[in-house]
């Protein structure tokens, strides 16, 4: 099986955005070095937003200097880099922390056909720029690509084919979140044109969707206390804060509910069970999402072990190699 270790690359996006160097810069470093002698690539969602905004700050331009230097290291080391984007970033300016433009302009679907449009011209283009070569896998701040309809122009003209967003049965409603994913395909991959979740066998992009898994009350129970207790293992390296989910934490205490398959602290425990699933289920692929601001001292080490446990059998791959 082809397993993706993928990382959406960015700050925290709620009250406070927590700091490059907490949320980004010395967490990927710590996963690049886990890769180191094994053979693993890993795939980074860069946040181009977050570098575009910043741009604007000269009292962000060391912080800014070091994050494109860990994006070329990735490139230097093999890794994958790929096109994340947090549209908010349009709407959101600095005064020595950040403040989001999250409550009315979250997602692309917030903005105009024509402004949704440039914006994935302009953040592909800059990504482009600054590591050299071409981007094709896109993947949707806070998962929030549809209506798809509304990207479907733009991702044409720009060569946008595959997109790694989807997260089969999972869904999300807020003020500021619109994920629907409960009608998804369950596939490896899947075509498709104007609908995310409709396969469409000549459609003219590729979906590799996010892994899942049914995850019980007892395993939030146990996330959201194992912080408290041993902050050591179990405290997100990032400084930051999310953006609010709603009513989405009760719900998970309460009910069984469908969920990704993540590398972030705790979720780290469940890697192992995920990949029987997908291997009982004949899958080729199996799409693993984290992010560095979430590694946590346990899922580090959660990782490290599934690595080595499964390296010889398993393929850890990018994109990049595959497409
Ligand atoms: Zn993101």
């Amino acid at each position: 099986m082809n397993i993706f270790l993928t990382y959406d690359y960015e700050l925290f996006f709620g009250e406070h955005s927590g700091s490059a160097q907490k949320c980004m810069l010395e967490p990927t470093q710590e996963l690049m070095r886990l890769c180191e002698g094994n053979d693993v690539k890993m795939t980074f969602f860069v946040d181009v937003g977050y570098l575009i905004q910043a741009e604007k700050y000269s009292e962000l331009s060391d912080e800014l200097t070091e994050v494109k230097a860990q994006i070329g290291e990735m490139i230097s080391k093999g890794h994958d880099v790929q096109l994340h984007i947090h549209p908010h970033w349009e709407k959101s300016t600095w005064d020595g922390k950040w403040t989001f433009g999250t409550a009315e302009h979250y997602k692309l679907s917030d903005f105009s056909k024509e402004d949704a449009a440039d914006i994935v011209r302009k953040y592909k283009s800059y990504l482009e720029n600054l590591i050299g070569r071409k981007v094709n896998v896109f993947r949707a701040g806070g998962w929030c690509i549809q209506p798809f309809e509304h990207l479907e122009e733009a991702f044409k003209e720009t060569g946008i084919q595959i997109d790694s967003t989807v997260i089969p049965g999972d869904f999300l409603e807020t003020a500021s979140y619109a994920v629907d994913f409960r009608e998804s395909p369950m596939k490896s991959k899947y075509r498709f044109q104007s609908d995310v979740l409709l396969e469409e066998e000549n459609g003219d992009f590729l979906e590799y969707p996010i892994g899942n898994l049914r995850y019980s009350p007892l395993f939030y129970w146990r996330l959201y206390a194992l912080g408290r207790l041993f902050p050591k293992q179990h405290k997100m390296v990032g400084d930051g804060q999310f953006l609010s989910q709603g009513g989405r934490k009760k719900r998970k205490l309460t009910q069984f509910t469908i969920g990704h398959v993540s590398s972030d602290g705790y979720y780290a425990s469940k890697l192992d069970a995920a990949l029987n699933k997908y291997e009982n289920l004949q899958f080729e692929d199996l799409i693993v999402i984290g992010h560095p601001k979430g590694n946590t001292e346990y899922s580090i080490r959660k990782l490290k072990e599934f690595i080595e446990k499964h390296r010889n059998k398993h393929q850890f791959i990018s994109f990049q190699q595959v497409v």
